[in-house]
C-alpha cells in the first residue's frame, strides 16, 4: 500500500478534519465518540506502520491473490472502439474487491486490541468477506443483516455460517441492508471496547471513507503499474466504475484523483429509470443529509425520510454515497452516470458471450455506459470489473427466459 502519497494539498482527498468539501464528518451520537475517536487518532498510525503494511501486501498477494490482473479485453475493444483494460477485481478470493477492505480492516482490529468484529452486510458480500477474514485470524464474527436480504441470499447466508460467523437478522424498517447498519451501530455502542465494526463500503463516519479507500487503493496503485508495462504510460483517458458506497471506485480513482486529464466516470444503478421511483440514484435524486453517521447525498423526501432504493444488483441498493463522490459529483472532477437494471443485465450478457467473464451485476453497470462514451480508437479504457457473477446466475437466467 502506497502510503507514502501526500493527499494533504488535494482538493479531492480527505481534508484533516474528516470532510471532502462540504462531505464527509462523523455525525455519531455521544455514546459512539470514543470508538469512532479511537479509530480517527490510531489508523494513520497504524497503516504507516512498516509491520502492518508488510502483513497486509503479504496477504493481498497470497491469500488474495493480488496483484489481479489488468486484462486487455479485445473483442470489448473491437465492439466499443477504444481500447479497454478490465481490472480483474472478480479474480480475488472471495470473488470481488471487499476483501482487499476487510483483510485491512481485521489487521487493524487485531492492532488495536479487539477480539470481536461486527459487520453489516446487503446482498451478504460484505458479510462473506468479513466472515472469511474473522475465520482467517480466529476471532468471533457476527454480521448484521436484513431479514429480507437472508431470505433473498441464502447461499450467501450458508457461507458465512460455515465459516464461522453468527449472522443477526434486522428486522426493522424495510429489512435491508440501511436497517442491518443501525443495529451494527447499535450493537458497537453496547460493546466499544473489545469490538470492531468493520464497515463494508467507503461511507460512514470519518475515517471510515477514508480508511476504505486506503485499503482498496491498491487498485489504482496496480492499475498504474499494469498500464506502464502494457501501454507505456500509467494514465488511461478513463477510468469507469460503478458505486453503491464507492469503495471499488474509490480504489479505482484514488491514485488519480489529481490527474485531471484522467476522467472519472462513476456509474450508479438507475433501477427501472431514474424517475420511475425504482432507482438508487444517489447523486441525481439526493439531497444533502446525513446517513450512516456521514453528511452525504442521500435520496429522501421532502421531510427527511429516506426513500427506499431500488436496484437489480443488492451492492447498488443503498439510498447514499460515500462523501468521496459526493464531492467529485458537486466538483465535476467525476461524471456521474446511471445505467438501468435492463441496460445492466445486456452488458452482463454481452461480456458473457464476448470475453468469457460473467461478471457481477454491479460491474455490469459499469460496462453498460461503455456505450455512452465518446470513445476514441486512441482511448484507453480501465474499467474495474468488481467482482464475477456466480452470486447472480440466478438473476441472469430469470431474465434470460423473459
Ligand atoms: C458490494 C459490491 C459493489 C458495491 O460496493 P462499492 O462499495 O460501491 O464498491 C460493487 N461490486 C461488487 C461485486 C460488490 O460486491
Amino acid at each position: 500500500m502506497d502510503i507514502a502519497i501526500d493527499t494533504s494539498k488535494s482538493r479531492y482527498h480527505v481534508d484533516k478534519n474528516g470532510y471532502y468539501g462540504r462531505f464527509g464528518g462523523a455525525y455519531i451520537p455521544e455514546m459512539l465518540y470514543p470508538n469512532v475517536e479511537e479509530l480517527q487518532e490510531q489508523y494513520m498510525k497504524v497503516l504507516s506502520d512498516p509491520g502492518f503494511q508488510e502483513e497486509f501486501t503479504d496477504l493481498l498477494k497470497n491469500y488474495v491473490g493480488r496483484p489481479s490482473p489488468l486484462y486487455y479485453a479485445k473483442r470489448l475493444s473491437a465492439k466499443y472502439g477504444a481500447k479497454i483494460y478490465l481490472k480483474r477485481e472478480d479474480l480475488n478470493h472471495t470473488g470481488a474487491h471487499k476483501v482487499n477492505n476487510t483483510i485491512g480492516q481485521i489487521l487493524l482490529a487485531k492492532r488495536l486490541g479487539k477480539s470481536r468484529i461486527i459487520a453489516e452486510t446487503g446482498a451478504g458480500q460484505h458479510g462473506v468477506a468479513t466472515a472469511t477474514v474473522c475465520a482467517l485470524m480466529g476471532m468471533e464474527c457476527v454480521v448484521y443483516m436484513g431479514e429480507i436480504d437472508i431470505e433473498r441470499q441464502a447461499p450467501n447466508v450458508a457461507r458465512m455460517k460455515m465459516l464461522g460467523a453468527t449472522v443477526v437478522p434486522a428486522t426493522s424498517g424495510s429489512k435491508t441492508l440501511k436497517d442491518a447498519t443501525n443495529e451494527a451501530i447499535r450493537d458497537w455502542i453496547n460493546n466499544p471496547v473489545d469490538t470492531h465494526y468493520i464497515l463494508g463500503t467507503a461511507a460512514g463516519p470519518h475515517p471510515y471513507p477514508d480508511m476504505v479507500a486506503r485499503f482498496q487503493s491498491v487498485i489504482s496503485e496496480e492499475i498504474k503499474k499494469q498500464l506502464l508495462e502494457q501501454e507505456g504510460r500509467e494514465n488511461p483517458d478513463y477510468l469507469v466504475a460503478c458505486i453503491g458506497g464507492g469503495s471499488n471506485a474509490a480504489g479505482t480513482y484514488f491514485h488519480y484523483l489529481d490527474v485531471p486529464e484522467v476522467k472519472i466516470i462513476a456509474v450508479e444503478a438507475g433501477g427501472k429509470g431514474i424517475n420511475s421511483g425504482f432507482s438508487a440514484a444517489s447523486t441525481k435524486l439526493g439531497k444533502i443529509g446525513i446517513i450512516h453517521a456521514s453528511k452525504t447525498l442521500l435520496m429522501q423526501t421532502d421531510d427527511g425520510q429516506i426513500v427506499e432504493p431500488h436496484s437489480i444488483s443488492a451492492g447498488l441498493d443503498y439510498p447514499g454515497i460515500g462523501p468521496m463522490h459526493a464531492h467529485l459529483y458537486e466538483t465535476g472532477r467525476g461524471t456521474f452516470l446511471d445505467a438501468t437494471d435492463d441496460e445492466a443485465l445486456a452488458a452482463g450478457y454481452e461480456l458473457s458471450l464476448l470475453e468469457g467473464i460473467i461478471p457481477a451485476m454491479e460491474s455490469a453497470h459499469a460496462l453498460a455506459k461503455l456505450k455512452d462514451l465518446d470513445l476514441k480508437p486512441e482511448d484507453v479504457v480501465v474499467l474495474c470489473l468488481s467482482g464475477r457473477g456466480d452470486k447472480d446466475l440466478n438473476t441472469y437466467i430469470t431474465n434470460m427466459k423473459k
